[in-house]
């Protein structure tokens, strides 16, 4: 049984990826800080019929805090065989009032955090010639936007570690990707919403609402067609290097 490693697994996206996983029979850590909620998301997952699904707390930006759950998962689910680096966070300011604070929170936790994973994993990976890195990155990796510089930096970082780190393990059994969507329906966007209404004056559903008409498709993202495209780059052996746009110009892809 392959065995997965979703970071920020506890809501959002990356509920919705170690969920997809988990229904494709992977043994799934799911993994965040906040240690409550983990197990809550843990517990839920189990319930659905996770064989296998655990539990892990973690700050990515924190080598020790990286290397202990690494080391916990293989010692309770087995070697890792797909790490998905989801964790993230996301603030917005005009370059004016972005902090240091902020530049430096969003490359520790979107540029660092997935770096320290992979070099946990990756090793492993490659000696045993089968693996997956997936990189929840987003449109903010290939385009500019305003507002938000520390974010589309990291972001742009992202992708190009994938595909430096991709060329890199190429051949070798081992691929590296990144998904890069736009506006999703998580709690980053519900928070960025409420920002807006409250510096503008507008509702929160105008608010919303803007920030879909932003994606090339005029929709929010679901979390789950993030999950799919993960599923699709898991059973894949063809695909490295990809930085792979979900826009929502498509319609909804539904597999599960
Ligand atoms: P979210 O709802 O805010 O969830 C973020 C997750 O990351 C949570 O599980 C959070 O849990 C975890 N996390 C944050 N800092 C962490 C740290 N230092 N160590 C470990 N875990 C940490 O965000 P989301 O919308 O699902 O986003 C997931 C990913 O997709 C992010 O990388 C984001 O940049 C990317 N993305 C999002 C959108 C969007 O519109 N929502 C669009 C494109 C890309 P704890 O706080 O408990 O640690």
């Amino acid at each position: 049984m392959r065995v997965a490693m979703v970071t920020g697994g506890s809501r959002g996206i990356g509920r919705a990826i170690a969920a997809a996983l988990v229904r494709e029979g992977l043994s799934v850590a799911v993994a965040a800080r906040d240690r409550e909620q983990v197990a809550k998301v843990a517990d839920e997952l189990r319930a659905g019929g996770g064989v296998s699904v655990l539990a892990v707390a973690l700050d990515v930006t924190d080598a020790t805090s990286v290397e202990a759950a690494c080391a916990r998962t293989a010692a309770e689910l087995g070697p890792v065989d797909v790490l998905v680096n989801n964790a993230g966070i996301a603030e917005s300011a005009p370059f004016g009032k972005t902090t240091v604070e902020s530049w430096e929170r969003h490359l520790r936790v979107n540029v660092t955090g997935p770096y320290l994973m992979t070099r946990a994993l990756l090793g492993g990976m490659l000696e045993r010639g089968w693996g997956r890195v997936i990189n929840v990155a987003s449109l903010a990796g290939l385009y500019g936007s305003p507002y938000v510089t520390a974010y589309t930096t990291s972001k742009h970082a992202l992708v190009g570690f994938t595909r430096a780190l991709a060329t890199e393990v190429s051949g070798k059994g081992v691929t590296v990707n990144a998904i890069c969507p736009g506006f999703a329906a998580t709690d980053m966007v519900w928070n960025g919403a409420h920002n807006i209404a409250a510096r503008t004056g507008r509702s929160f559903e105008d608010a919303v609402a803007s920030l879909a008409r932003m994606n090339p498709g005029g929709r929010l993202i679901e979390p789950e067609e993030i999950a799919d495209e993960v599923r699709r780059l898991v059973g894949d052996d063809t695909i490295n290097g990809e930085a792979v746009v979900l826009d929502g110009s498509t319609p909804q892809r539904r597999t599960s």
